[in-house]
């Protein structure tokens, strides 16, 4: 077992402003999974849906191989958005997914800081060996609070209430076979059916109390399960899943474990891999942006190594897939990492 590790705080404003995705951090990246803090947090220093936007079209402007398209609109009408670097066709695609929880936003932000990444010219060998498409905030109404029902109960300061569900009140990872809420339906329609997808990466949060082997966990990982999917497909999956443990558990501050989730076919993770034959992977980061339970919730001062992990996973497998390294990706690690298990409370 690791010993947990500690390290400053570092704010948002200061590491978006740090170098390349993949070198390891020069200075502190926030307090590593060892930290339980549960103190309050402001959601004012998330990014909201119109500077998300606004960074896209940033980001837009800048770099001539990035192209934003609407993909369509929420249910209160905002323009739902995908990011893509399509250099050439013939080239294997991985999918990035966001935020289809509306209060599990540090992903997002990591998303924005890789795709600000992509610009700087370092990228361009990763550009020529793989396109990428980015899906930043699939929910930006449950991201916006600006939702059909009660917001009693949720904890976070700061002005803002980010719900799970988007405005109907409907979890859009359980919607992923009826496809009936708008952001699920515009997915599907002109993303995962308008594009030739070989992998995908669904990230999320899921709250602050797992452990594995007697260490919180900075996040877990799970390929699909459903007895459907195609053996090859799953291959793929954990390949996936290979680089990522391989990429972030040499930074030295995270501790993954496997992620325990369901077989139905209604979460993107199963469904999408059975439906379009992709190999997906979930990644369930530490923490939440928001919630009504004090225990799902972890303090800010753990959002930089968070930010980080999300930016070191998309960074790291984007290179792995343009220069082929995936193909021989170790999967063994699979039959001895542990399911992470729920720390008791006190
Ligand atoms: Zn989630």
């Amino acid at each position: 077992m690791k010993a947990p590790r500690k390290f400053a705080a570092l704010s948002l404003a200061a590491l978006v402003t740090t170098g390349t995705a993949v070198a390891a951090p020069a200075f502190a990246v926030g307090e590593g999974p060892g930290y339980g803090g549960n103190e309050t947090i402001n959601t004012s220093i998330l990014r909201s849906y119109d500077e998300v936007v606004a960074e896209l079209k940033t980001q837009d402007a800048r770099q001539p191989a990035l192209e934003l398209e609407v993909i369509g609109q929420s249910v209160k009408g905002r323009d739902l958005y995908l990011a893509k670097y399509i250099t050439n066709p013939d080239n294997p695609t991985i999918l990035y997914l966001t935020q289809q929880h509306g209060n599990e936003q540090l992903t997002t932000e990591g998303a924005l800081e890789f795709i600000k990444h992509l610009g700087t010219g370092k990228s361009q060998g990763v550009l020529d060996g793989v396109n990428i498409l980015v899906v930043p905030m699939l929910n930006p109404d449950g991201a916006m609070g600006d939702v059909d029902f009660s917001l009693d109960g949720y904890i976070a300061d700061g002005g803002r209430t980010l719900t799970r569900t988007n405005a109907n009140n409907v979890d859009l990872n359980r919607d992923h076979v009826n496809k009936l809420e708008p952001e699920t339906r515009a997915l599907h329609d002109n993303v995962m059916r308008a594009y030739d997808i070989d992998y995908m990466i669904d990230l999320h949060h899921q709250g602050a109390q797992s452990e594995r082997d007697g260490e919180l966990v900075s996040g877990s990982i799970l390929y699909p399960t459903t007895p459907n999917v195609d053996p090859a497909v799953l291959e793929g999956s954990k390949r996936l899943g290979s680089v990522v443990f391989d990429a972030v558990d040499s930074t030295g501050w995270d501790h993954l474990g496997r992620y325990v989730g369901g077989n139905a076919e209604t979460i993107s993770r199963n469904g999408i891999a059975v439906e379009y034959g992709i190999s997906t992977l979930l990644f369930e980061m530490r923490g939440m942006s928001d919630n009504t339970r004090e225990s799902a919730v972890l303090g800010q001062k753990s959002n930089g190594y968070l930010i980080r992990q999300t930016v070191v996973t998309l960074s790291a497998t984007a290179q792995a897939i343009a220069d082929g390294s995936i193909a021989t990706a170790d999967t063994s690690f699979w039959g001895t990492l542990a399911e992470q298990t729920t720390r008791p409370s006190e």
